[in-house]
């Protein structure tokens, strides 16, 4: 069932929250991490504005959005006592880039130098800096968006050029497949960030490891994930045939 805006629903959402997270603070103690380690990315994709205020009120300041025009319709929706803005999670087509340069916070999904480039440009005279992950395709499906991970070295290096983009890390979205396959994808991500630090000498930045939804947060937590990104588990399920 997806939660609407009604009373009963907002404070489902609060229940939900609270579940989630148990989850994640069981999941850091079983992993022996400490919960500070892990950012919850809360994903309002498909769900109405009032909800995010909701969440928001919670203590939340960052949402996951996966389109361009829901981005900025959320975004024209705010009042000028909203205080939480979006992260962008989803594949950005480079005639698109404008908009998130202007409205985002954050955008997750980097998947090529097109891309970087066409923020970078319009990021510059906005005066505004970017946090970026680059996307890695560890499952090797054709369907999904990301590097390939024997191509994110290539960008990294490329990605110096663009000072309007503070790259953080890497982000994954896993395979659906039983948690062996799972785990190969998050420990794919973990393999690549330690040999972009050795060969780019990035010390301890590209911190970020954004893997892990509301169906395998804790295994992502497990294999080092530092962002989850849970839509479902918090605001239930979405009102479209397929959900991805
Ligand atoms: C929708 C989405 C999520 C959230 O998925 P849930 O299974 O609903 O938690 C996470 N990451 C990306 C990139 C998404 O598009």
């Amino acid at each position: 069932m997806a939660i609407t805006n009604s009373p009963e629903d907002r404070s489902a959402l609060g229940a939900r929250l609270q579940a989630v997270e148990q989850r994640l603070a069981a999941a850091c103690a079983a992993a022996g991490r400490d919960r500070s380690e892990v950012r919850l990315l809360p994903v309002s994709k498909t769900h109405p504005i009032e909800l995010v205020r909701e969440a928001a009120a919670h203590g939340h300041r960052l949402f996951g959005e996966n389109k361009v025009q829901e981005l900025q319709r959320k975004c024209a929706e705010r009042d000028e006592d909203d205080d939480f803005g979006f992260s962008m999670i989803g594949h950005l087509q480079t005639n698109k880039a404008k908009v998130v340069a202007e409205l985002a916070d954050e955008f997750q999904a980097l998947d090529s130098l097109r891309i970087a480039e066409a923020l970078d440009r319009r990021l510059q005279p906005l005066g505004r800096r970017l946090p970026v992950l680059i996307q890695v395709n560890t499952s090797g499906e054709p369907q999904k968006h990301g590097v390939a991970p024997d191509e994110v070295m290539g960008l990294a290096r490329q990605l110096a050029a663009c000072d309007a983009l503070d790259v953080r890390g890497l982000m994954t979205v896993a395979i659906k497949a039983d948690q062996q396959q799972v785990g190969a994808c998050f420990d794919r991500l973990v393999q690549l960030q330690r040999e972009l630090r050795d060969a780019l000498a990035l010390g301890s930045s590209w911190s970020e490891l954004s893997m892990g939804m509301s169906g395998d947060l804790e295994l992502a937590i497990a294999h080092g994930s530092t962002c989850v990104r849970v839509g479902t588990a918090i605001f239930g399920a979405r009102d479209y045939g397929t959900a991805d």
